[in-house]
């Protein structure tokens, strides 16, 4: 059997997961990550998408993530996220409707202005939620 690491991922609003796991996936701002057990101790920031992790079953599970920073120690990896979710708990009503207000907002803003970034980075999470709650089951 593969060796454990303890996952954790906290946001500010809630605990979202505290587990033993054999392997976690991340969006880090530079690019992709996984993380074994026995793993290089490293602080990453992290952009918006999806944690995929294998838990203590060898069970594929996946959340939603957006934004704060993941580290990594030999036995443990911490997410402290802005924003993430169980897929399970993904409200796609909730979702379309942001996406929505968005696009909305795009089709109104300059490109260069801040809340044309604020309104693109909504519409992401948005649909990175809509496509996560098609996968449920994970
Ligand atoms: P909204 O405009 O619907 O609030 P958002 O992308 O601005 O969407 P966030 O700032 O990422 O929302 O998250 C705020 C809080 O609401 C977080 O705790 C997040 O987990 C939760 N949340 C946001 N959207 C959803 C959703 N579709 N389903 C479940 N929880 C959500």
């Amino acid at each position: 059997m593969a060796e454990l690491l303890k996952l954790e991922v906290v946001t500010p609003a809630k605990y979202v997961v505290s587990e033993d796991v054999e392997i976690v996936m991340a969006p880090g701002t530079l690019g992709e990550f996984g993380v074994l057990s026995g793993h290089t101790p490293f602080l990453t920031s992290l952009k918006t998408g999806r944690i995929l992790y294998k838990d203590a079953n060898s069970k594929e599970k996946m959340l939603f993530v957006s934004g704060g920073f993941a580290e990594a120690t030999p036995n443990r990896v911490t997410i402290l996220a802005e924003s993430a979710e169980k897929s399970i708990d993904i409200d796609v009503n909730r979702a379309k409707a942001a996406l929505e207000r968005a696009q909305k907002r795009l089709a109104e803003q300059k490109s260069e202005n801040i809340n044309f970034e604020r309104a693109k980075s909504a519409m992401y999470r948005a649909i990175e939620r809509i496509r996560i709650a098609e996968t449920r089951g994970l």
